[in-house]
């Protein structure tokens, strides 16, 4: 019989670990789907690997791993998909924003044939203003980069084993695991639904937070940023042949005294451009340097008494002292 694996990535969860697993347990009984469960502790500072431990003791189709530190919730769910076992991967938030209640209609569309299920949102609940503005932004920037529709899509979706398989041997360190199931093309079926509120805590983004996401994200999906540097050297190119023009006739005509609003102008806009385009070559560099020293994505420290065998990433389980 096939088995669904949920991955859920929580940081700081640990009121809604319990929950969670319940309100899975009920539905995936109730439409008579076999599944697992993978919580994944993102370095939590709360009891939230306690809680998958009990809820792993109390149910052992709950499993789940504990990082030594935070890695991000990108790391997070590669690690569940690293441990889940099943023929088909759903991956979802723990704080049950994505609404299990879809999750049935998911799972069928995986039967008759679809590899892929991206959920696609309707609305994005409520939220403060601060953190709509700032998500809106995000998204309005990522669509552009990665050409690709990104405010409706979210990290709500169904895998198939093949389409996990092919994202767990990508070699690249910094991934963006929203887009990649794009990447990874396959025949792909969506399902809407509306973000709920979250059951418990607090959103763990900021707008910093998401910023930096924003970047590391477009950097990893788009070299556009490098070409703009191109760009606006060929617009600093232009704009000089015009100023170069001007100056040469000024000085011909013998009225080349003026100007030093030129040439402070000058050093300030190619001054300026100049600093922004290492910055940008120099944050790719910085990628590469990641990708390069070929650290693993995470370091697991503990894994719950179910979880078989090794575990990729530094960890190795080792007999009990
Ligand atoms: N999360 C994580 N690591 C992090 C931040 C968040 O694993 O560093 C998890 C978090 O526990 C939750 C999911 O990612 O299950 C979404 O986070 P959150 O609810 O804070 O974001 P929002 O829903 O507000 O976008
Ligand atoms: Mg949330």
């Amino acid at each position: 019989m096939a088995v669904l694996s949920i991955v859920l990535p929580a940081y700081n969860e640990e009121q809604n670990i319990a929950n969670t697993a319940m309100v899975l347990d009920e539905l995936l009984t109730e439409h008579e789907i076999a599944y697992e469960l993978v919580f994944i502790s993102d370095g939590s500072r709360d009891g939230t690997f306690q809680e998958i431990r009990k809820a792993a003791e109390a149910n052992p189709r709950v499993k789940g791993a504990e990082f030594s530190r935070n890695f991000g919730k990108e790391a997070g769910i590669f690690a569940g998909l690293e441990l889940a076992e099943g023929d088909a991967v759903i991956v979802m938030d723990c704080d049950l924003q994505h609404p299990p209640s879809v999750i049935p209609e998911m799972w069928k569309l995986w039967r008759q044939g679809a590899e892929v299920v991206e959920g696609i949102k309707t609305s994005r609940g409520k939220e403060s203003l601060g953190h709509k503005l700032s998500a809106g932004l995000f998204y309005r920037i990522m669509s552009r980069l990665i050409k690709m529709d990104m405010n409706a899509s979210s990290d709500f979706k169904l895998l198939d084993r093949k389409v996990v398989d092919v994202l767990l041997a990508l070699p690249e360190r910094n991934t963006f695991f929203r887009a990649l199931s794009f990447w990874a093309g396959f025949r792909t079926e969506t399902v809407q639904y509306e973000v709920q509120e979250r059951q418990f805590g607090q959103s763990k983004w900021s707008f910093w937070s998401l910023m930096k996401y924003a970047i590391s994200n477009a950097t990893s999906f788009s070299t556009l940023p490098l070409q703009m540097v191109t760009v606006m050297g060929v617009i600093s190119i232009l704009f000089s042949v015009v100023l170069a023009i001007q100056t040469l006739v000024k000085f011909l005509t013998g009225t080349a005294v003026e100007g030093f609003t030129t040439v402070i102008l000058l050093i300030l806009i190619i001054g300026g451009f100049l600093m922004l385009s290492l910055g940008v070559i120099g944050h790719y560099i910085a990628r590469i340097y990641e990708e390069v020293k070929g650290r693993p994505k995470y370091i697991i420290s503990q894994v719950t008494e179910n979880v078989q065998g090794d575990v990729m990433g530094a960890w190795k389980r080792r007999p009990p002292r």
